[in-house]
């Protein structure tokens, strides 16, 4: 009899084993996940909660918890699911149960007070995890907090640019013989710029910095007023250190060859601020007005695009790769806080109560994703009253996230062999406000800068989306003399491989 029931347990024991990993999760009613690729599912653990540290790989028969060890069978998902510890043999045989669905051969089935405890233990757990999510959260929610203040206080104590009379005549209209007036022939900077920069004060000389590299990148046409662009005389760059690699810079123009100097930064693993240079810094205003983050462009009038030239060397130190390296360029441009769905104000916000908000008077808005772009714009337009001119940053605050992706027609992915998948024309559904910029409502007119120097199949699919992003007026509100006709939207592409700040530079070299 006694042997009996043994041989019945054991082939119990050895059906349960043979459940995967995807059969369990079905049986078990593990909900909530989604897929990350194509066999593998993430979400909120249904014990540990979270928001991703939960996984099962139904290719792979695996599954992974970041709060537990993970494993490669149902029965351990059970135990997990459960809080069961399968070292005990009432406790192992209990998961071998609820992955087969039925109760253990011969057995009593679990006793109300049985079952109690192991409810109550789940119990415990939850609310454990829960209270460290809550805790989490809260730190996390306070990081963020303390670099929104930081960066907004980057900005708030930066310099302001004061307009130049000459240059606050031009954003009056007066047309382009005073933009031509703006123009020098010597370094392209107007004699009163270059008069505020031999004043020697850093800031005054910061802010001459500034109007002199807006200048030169319009093509010698003075910048429209910009209310909300301020100047830093010595912003440090920070380079983080990169796990398992060695890391070293080189400062020129040109791509660094084989003679090239090299020296090492973060060599202590630690943060370090492998230059200082004066800095464009503009705020990055969310849809209520408030500042939450800033833009920073960092500046080098002796450099291309009046821009520091900077390359980063990474060398894996270890491991299979170990030797291999890497050459790039640094970006100059740098992001701050959060953007927040937010806007870089450029022209046509008005400041009121500490917040930065777009003029409802204004019912066009130009946007694009770089300041420069959008200013030229500005400035081939000669900044018309009833326009908002904004930048959003980067490509992705501006065209947001994609509902899919498409295989590129020429290029290929890092491998070699498969297309290049590129994130597609079709918006992400259901996308909260925060997710990508926003247009202000008053707004009925878009006018979206596209930049003609980027990848062209990648930069149309994400202009494209921007379009019918941006083309919902999530909360019309009727402006006066126009009703709620609706929006339109359209882009503007510069000639292929160049951008605006280029066509502007033609024409000046033209006239
Ligand atoms: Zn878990």
């Amino acid at each position: 009899m006694i042997d009996e029931r043994k041989a019945a347990v054991d082939a119990f024991v050895e059906e349960a084993r043979l459940v995967t990993v995807s059969e369990a999760a079905d049986r078990l009613g593990v909900a909530g996940l989604k897929g990350i690729s194509k066999s593998e599912e993430a979400g909120p653990c249904p014990v540990c909660g979270g928001t991703d540290r939960f996984a099962i790989n139904r290719g792979r028969g695996a599954w992974n918890c970041r709060g537990a060890d993970g494993g490669r069978d149902g029965i351990s998902l059970a135990a997990h699911l459960l809080a069961l510890d399968v070292s005990r043999r009432e406790d192992f045989l209990q998961a071998c149960a609820e992955v087969l669905g039925r109760a253990v051969p011969g057995d009593a089935p679990e006793t109300e007070e049985e079952r109690e405890a192991r409810e109550g233990r789940l119990a415990e757990r939850r609310a454990a995890a829960e209270a460290a999510r809550v805790q989490d959260e809260a730190k996390q929610n306070a990081y963020r907090k303390r670099e929104i203040a930081k960066a907004r206080g980057k900005w708030e104590k930066a310099v302001a640019i004061a307009p130049h009379p000459e240059l606050l005549s031009l954003s009056k209209g007066e047309g382009r013989g005073a933009i031509a007036g703006g123009q020098s022939s010597a370094g392209g900077f107007s004699p009163a710029l270059r008069q505020a920069q031999d004043e020697g004060k850093p800031s005054s000389s910061a802010a001459a910095a500034v109007l002199a590299y807006l200048t030169r990148r319009l093509g010698g046409f003075a910048p429209p007023v910009l209310p909300f662009a301020r100047a830093i005389a010595f912003e440090p760059y920070w380079l983080q250190p990169q796990a398992g690699k060695r890391l070293f810079v080189h400062f020129g123009a040109a791509r660094p060859g084989p003679e090239a100097a090299w020296r090492e930064v973060c060599a202590d693993g630690r943060m370090e601020a492998i230059f200082e240079a004066p800095a464009m810094v503009l705020p990055f205003v969310d849809p209520s007005g408030a500042v939450v983050g800033c833009h920073l462009t960092f500046l080098d009038p002796h450099g291309p695009k009046g821009r520091p030239s900077v390359w980063l060397r990474a060398v894996t130190v270890s491991g299979k790769s170990a030797g291999e390296e890497s050459v790039e360029k640094l970006p100059t441009k740098k992001m701050r806080g959060t953007k927040k769905g937010g806007l870089i104000p450029l022209t046509g916000f008005v400041a009121r109560d500490g917040l930065i908000l777009p003029d409802p008077a204004r019912p066009r808005l130009v946007i694009g994703e770089g300041i420069e772009n959008v200013l030229a714009v500005a400035v081939s337009e000669d900044c018309p009253a009833d326009t908002i001119y904004a930048a959003a940053g980067d490509l992705g605050n501006l065209a947001g996230r994609a509902a899919g992706t498409f295989p590129h027609p020429t290029l290929k992915n890092k491998g070699g062999k498969a297309p290049l998948r590129v994130a597609g024309p079709e918006p992400k559904p259901d996308e909260p406000p925060d997710a990508a910029c926003q247009a202000p409502a008053s707004v009925t007119e878009i006018l979206l800068v596209a930049d003609g120097d980027s990848e062209i199949v990648a930069t149309a699919a994400a202009m494209m989306r921007a379009e019918s992003r941006l083309s919902v007026c999530p909360h019309p509100e009727p402006v006066e003399g126009r009703g709620q006709a609706g929006r339109t939207v359209a882009t503007a592409w510069p000639p292929q491989g160049a951008d605006f700040c280029d066509v502007l530079l033609q024409a000046s070299k033209a006239a």
